[in-house]
């Protein structure tokens, strides 16, 4: 036989062939699918194309060898399955072609319903639906309409512009008033339309219709908002899409018909119960976008008990199933039901912690894995303050709390304008009657979403979501004129450019702005609220995790904090001792004169004189710090930035002198400030004289600095404290530096300390790639490491962190160069990499080498795995993100199955 010239690659799976864990190959909505018709339960028959036929589709601009045919032979059986063939004229087999990514996308790519229907096989349909016209020309007037929109990129205004002139002329405003007539009339517009925008008529062959819907999903991929939203959710950009040819069920089929959504539980609060909203005699469509008022699932129970009870156990075993929130689309074709789509639902931070404490008391799940399924992000969301509402406040409307989160800001009516505003920096608030997937950009930009219409299902309410956004919905007090640029609500005109404030929790809708108060997540990790005796299941759930998280972690979690104010706050957050103290504030305010008359000392004594007036308010400054952190260990760095940054700014001095001058005024002291900021000028100032350089350069500054700590700890412990010192050397590059600073340094605590019992640890920031490097040296004469990772990035790449993210790492970006900025997430190849190879060579020269991190890495959730997968023993972070960094230490615990992986 000859040798085969292509490889036989399976790109079609019928969907009894695939399962939920396919979604890389067969997207999350055909991989689900899958599963379902597996289970058992009623979906209507069909097939998924693989993301692999659409990857070589989009990287060649053709369909794959292989795909026509294994498509023609599955199409082939699924007409033999239901007995109907594909545009057949008599009965007609219809189905839809949808979209499914590995991860879900809400709305971003396209649908096209009803393929298979032409001129013969309409009237096929309407003699299998019982003498239908009506809706037999209804769902070929939608196909036109999807068809020439998705697949030809005719402007949809005109099928709309078609659609209302057709209802105006039957004197209504609604389509269901439209018959059979109305609509074989419009049928003939729309494909006039059709013609007109692409030169040739509407395709008539089924299989051509198929194919090129197909074509028209796969591209649907590089589409502009698609685009835009992956790289919003950091969704990699070369996935592509499964495409799912699914046999057609009609929820429009009269009132014995219907179609609808549901949750398992609210995706809002996490209760337990039936969430959900369904309309009658209407396609899925109708419902996703908004368009026409639905009615609560549980209304279904008197329209049809069987298909609600039915629906309510395959919900149930849904839930056990995946153990966890789904959430279903569903479609009632004459009182049967049909299950178009499952999935773990998508839900908010607070919903998230509270479901995965749940599934914990219902034995679905260990507390391993609700540890896993939350996230430092999530919880990070649930810190944000909400309002602080008293008498003066009433809401004017109230809609549905579809994301949760309090935003004030100025009104703005379209997706340009929020952007524009937002900017100049402005809180936006995008006001729209409903949200769809052209307002992305807005909805990126704005602080908050309120819209008139729509469930928590709608477009707003589950973009919102996954955005982490605050979003009220379907507030229909509210009318909203866009053109007018106002909307109205209790008897007020709100224009563009008002302040509204809206709370995603309540749904409520205030005038004007309103004061904000704290999280309660935030008063229980403050202490205020007591888990154990408080009715708030969120709490609760934090707590039960939080402590889950605790007991699992290897890394200890510090805080970045230099006054005793953030100490104490830090503590209460969970904090176990400061990782970095900055010295620097201490030197600011009315000291700054102290520190002038030290960088002007010229005559014998007057250095020693400013140093000697600085240490008895550095000290004071520590034993604050060392009483709140009582008992736990305490980094202090020595100063750090070039001394310069402490004079004024040169062109004001210049100018202050130039001023006084003319006006004849005593300007020695000016004069010799303005030489001094002149003489010290650099032109890299972050590459100059700072850190370790300037404890070298400058006599008695750092001694002043290890006196003062020195000090402070050995008050504290003759008033009965554990003070625990850590000097921390800065910019250190070369071990020489690190040696010169601990002799002096050393012989002031010998000198201090005598018998107090104190004890003081010197070791030095490694943020200097050359540190990393000669770590094995340098662990020689330091007793801690702690990687100091912003100076670190912007030393191991080259970037300016002060000017180079706003500057031009959009392109960086787009380019996809990273997915993230290195100085948020840690750049584990690169920066990573010397981080690594410092805690092995720092390890291996001193064996039990203490090693932290205090960069703002030490505070990102994806960092922390990083830090804990390289053997670090604590990550030090701001107050705020203390909670954070616990719950993701343990859960890079969880994720690397237990194991300590130094
Ligand atoms: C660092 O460089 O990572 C660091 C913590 O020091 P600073 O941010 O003060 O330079
Ligand atoms: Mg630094």
């Amino acid at each position: 036989m000859a040798a085969q010239e292509t490889v036989d690659q399976k790109y079609v799976y019928d969907f009894s062939e695939g399962n939920k864990d396919l979604k890389d190959l067969l997207g999350g909505k055909g991989a689900n699918l899958a599963e379902m018709t597996n289970l058992g339960l009623p979906v209507p028959p069909g097939f998924t194309i693989t993301t692999e036929a659409c990857q070589a589709y989009l990287a060649t601009g053709r369909e794959p060898d292989g795909l026509a045919g294994q498509i023609e032979a599955h199409l082939e059986s699924l007409e033999r399955a239901m007995g109907k063939r594909l545009g057949d004229p008599q009965d007609p087999l219809l189905v839809s072609v949808r979209s499914g990514a590995k991860f879900s996308m809400p709305g971003m790519m396209e649908t096209v319903l009803n393929v298979g229907l032409n001129d013969q096989s309409v009237v096929g349909l309407s003699a299998q639906a019982g003498g239908n016209d009506r809706f037999a020309w209804d769902s070929y007037r939608r196909l036109i309409q999807m068809f020439g929109k998705t697949v030809c990129e005719v402007p949809g205004e005109e099928f709309e512009q078609a659609l209302d002139k057709a209802k105006s002329a039957r004197g209504t405003t609604n389509d269901l008033d439209l018959d059979a007539d109305d609509l074989r009339g419009l049928v003939e517009a729309y494909k006039k339309i059709f013609l007109k925008h692409t030169g040739r008529e509407f395709p008539q062959q089924p299989r051509e219709q198929l194919d090129l819907a197909i074509r028209a999903v796969f591209e649907s991929w590089n589409a502009e908002r698609a685009v835009l939203y992956r790289r919003q959710e950091r969704i990699p950009a070369d996935l592509g899409t499964a495409v799912n040819v699914v046999t057609m069920v009609f929820g429009n089929l009269g009132p014995d018909s219907g179609t609808g959504v549901a949750f398992t539980r609210d995706p809002a609060s996490g209760a337990q119960g039936i969430y959900g909203d369904y309309l009658a005699n209407a396609q899925g469509e109708d419902v996703v976008a908004g368009i026409r008022n639905t009615v609560p699932l549980q209304e279904l129970e008197q329209l049809d008990k069987a298909s609600y009870d039915e629906l309510l156990g395959i919900m149930a075993r849904l839930e056990e199933h995946y153990r966890d929130l789904c959430d279903i689309e569903f479609t009632i074709e004459r009182g049967k039901l049909w299950m178009l789509q499952t999935r773990v639902g998508k839900r908010t931070a607070a919903a998230a912690f509270v479901i995965a404490g749940q599934l914990v008391d219902e034995g679905l799940i260990d507390l391993d894995e609700a540890l896993h399924r939350v996230n430092g992000a999530q919880l990070a969301q649930l810190m944000f303050p909400r309002f602080q509402l008293d008498h003066e406040f009433h809401p004017v409307a109230t809609g549905i709390g579809a994301s949760p989160g309090a935003a004030s800001g100025t009104v703005v009516f379209t997706s340009a304008r929020a952007v524009e505003l937002a900017a100049e920096g402005k809180s936006v608030i995008l006001v729209r009657r409903e949200t769809n997937p052209d307002d992305l950009n807005g909805m990126i930009a704005a602080k908050g979403i309120l819209t008139s219409r729509g469930g928590k299902t709608s477009h707003a309410a589950v973009v919102a979501r996954g955005m982490g956004k605050t979003c009220v919905s379907g507030a229909d007090e509210i009318d909203v004129n866009v053109p007018a640029k106002r909307f109205t609500v209790a008897g007020q005109t709100v224009n563009e450019g008002d302040v509204v404030s809206i709370d995603g929790t309540t749904g409520k809708v205030y005038l004007g702005e309103v004061p904000v108060m704290p999280s309660e997540v935030v008063q229980y990790f403050e202490g205020s609220l007591d888990p154990e005796h408080i009715d708030n299941a969120l709490v609760r759930a934090v707590h039960r995790i939080m402590t889950h998280a605790d007991g699992k972690r290897r890394l200890a979690v510090r805080t970045n904090a230099d006054t005793g104010a953030d100490a104490a706050r830090a503590r209460r957050f969970g904090a176990e001792g400061i990782g970095l103290c900055r010295t620097e504030h201490m030197f600011l305010g009315d000291r700054r004169e102290l520190v002038e008359r030290l960088i002007l000392a010229r005559a014998e004594g007057e250095r020693e004189a400013a140093l000697a007036a600085l240490l008895p308010l550095q000290r004071a400054d520590f034993e604050e710090i060392f009483r709140e952190m009582d008992g736990l260990p305490v980094t202090v760095r020595l100063i750090d930035p070039p001394l310069h940054e402490f004079l004024p700014p040169l062109e004001q001095l210049a100018v202050n002198v130039a001023v006084a001058q003319e006006r004849g005024e005593d300007v020695a002291k000016e004069e010799a400030l303005l030489a001094a900021v002149r003489r010290m000028h650099e032109e890299n100032p972050m590459l100059g004289l700072r850190g370790v350089r300037l404890g070298l350069v400058i006599p008695g500054l750092f001694a002043m600095q290890v006196r003062a700590i020195a000090e402070a700890a050995v008050t504290c412990a003759r008033g009965g404290g554990v003070a625990k010192p850590e000097i921390m050397v800065p910019l250190v590059g070369a071990v020489q530096e690190l040696e010169t600073v601990r002799a002096e340094a050393e012989k002031i605590i010998a000198e201090v300390v005598g018998d107090s019992g104190v004890e003081v640890l010197i070791g030095t920031m490694i943020e200097v790639p050359r540190a990393a490097l000669t770590a094995g040296q340098i662990a020689e004469a330091a007793e801690f490491f702690s990687f100091g990772t912003n100076d670190l990035t912007q030393m191991g790449w080259g970037f300016s962190r002060d000017d180079v993210e706003g500057a031009f790492f959009w392109r960086y970006l787009e380019l996809g160069i990273f997915g993230i900025s290195p100085f948020e997430s840690i750049d584990r190849d690169g920066v990573g990499r010397l981080v690594r190879i410092a805690a092995e060579e720092g390890r291996a020269a001193r064996p039990g080498l203490k090693l932290g991190v205090c960069g703002e890495h030490g505070g990102d959730p994806d960092s922390v795995h990083f830090f804990h997968e390289v053997g670090l023993d604590y990550v030090s972070c701001s107050p705020f993100r203390v909670p954070v960094a616990r719950l993701e230490a343990g859960r890079a615990v969880v994720e690397t199955g237990g194991s300590d992986s130094r």
